[in-house]
């Protein structure tokens, strides 16, 4: 297998000098090699597997690894919800290393700031981007969104697809999980808010 190679082609076709990937070390891809063919049976003498261990770590790393961005908020006199629902997002399972995807509802409460827009969807795209079981992962987006806005209340409903859970061991094919996390004004002894919001993201 060639790691050393001074300048290759992208897959765009462009060609890059330099080493191959600099973040990918030789006993990185040594030992993702050894591990691939014991465990899935990767064959490196094939073309199309050859490269295979270092595609590997990094889609890994890539999936694990935050990418950050400044989270803009705006002083506003806004006091009614503001709901971003539908935004997709993929994260691996930390029991099975294997993606779960799905929707994410968020809805905050504003207290004299609010969000831009984008922001949201990138915030669910950073703590996604690491292992996570639905369920921590849905409470970890709403305390971020609560240490950023400071909100009156924060609601992230989550709904998801698990390949775990898809295509092998139960083969529960289809099967939605979902999972919720209401804070501040959402919380139990407001039931108001959390209606509303739940009545948002209906449909
Ligand atoms: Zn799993």
């Amino acid at each position: 297998v060639a790691y050393e190679e001074e300048s290759y082609k992208t897959e765009l076709g462009f060609t890059v000098t330099g080493p191959k990937d600099n973040d990918v070390a030789y006993d990185e891809r040594y030992e993702a090699e050894r591990l691939l063919a014991r465990v899935v049976g990767l064959d490196t003498s094939d073309p199309q597997g050859e490269d295979t261990p270092r595609r590997w770590i990094e889609a890994m790393r890539e999936l694990t690894t935050p990418k950050q961005f400044t989270f803009t908020v705006f002083d506003a006199e806004v006091d009614e919800m503001v709901v971003e629902r539908d935004i997709w997002f993929a994260t691996l399972c930390k029991h099975h290393l294997l993606p779960f995807t799905g929707k994410c509802h968020v809805g905050y409460v504003p207290n004299g700031k609010i969000a831009g827009l984008s922001k949201i969807p990138r915030l669910v795209a950073l703590v996604s981007a690491s292992l996570n079981t639905q369920e921590e992962l849905t409470v970890n987006i709403a305390r971020a969104l609560e240490q950023v806005l400071e909100p009156h209340g924060v609601a992230v409903v989550m709904e998801a697809q698990h390949m775990c859970m898809a295509i092998r061991g139960a083969r529960a094919t289809g099967v939605t999980t979902r999972t919720a996390s209401m804070r501040g004004v959402f919380g139990d002894h407001q039931r108001t808010a959390k209606m509303e919001f739940l009545e948002a993201i209906r449909g």
